[in-house]
């Protein structure tokens, strides 16, 4: 009877799959922006990356956030030019003080 281990490095495939749903749990399965409730199942709400994935953002919670669709564009909106402008290690460390 040996207790489960679960290791997150081991199961990062895994984590993956689990990650927008744990973000979405979190948020309450609403909009962290504007509070928007999704009508129908979970599709309208989207598991958003504060420091994009390619940036070297983690799949953590604390680099999560649950955004509808309109504030998700919005996002990726503001996150662009941030990157673009001040380069990389500034755009991060913006990123990575909102990912609290
Ligand atoms: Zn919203
Ligand atoms: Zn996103």
């Amino acid at each position: 009877m040996g207790e489960v281990t679960f290791s997150i490095d081991e199961n990062e495939e895994l984590l993956k799959t689990v990650w927008p749903y744990l973000v979405k749990l979190r948020a309450g399965f609403v909009c962290q922006v504007c509070s928007y409730k999704p009508k129908a199942g979970l599709q309208d709400i989207l598991a958003h990356h504060i420091v994009p994935v390619q940036l070297g953002g983690k799949y953590t919670l604390k680099n999560g956030k649950c955004l509808c669709d309109k504030h998700h564009s919005e996002a990726h909106r503001i996150l662009l030019p941030a990157v673009k402008t001040s380069g990389h290690t500034e755009a991060i460390g913006k990123l990575r003080k909102q990912a609290v």
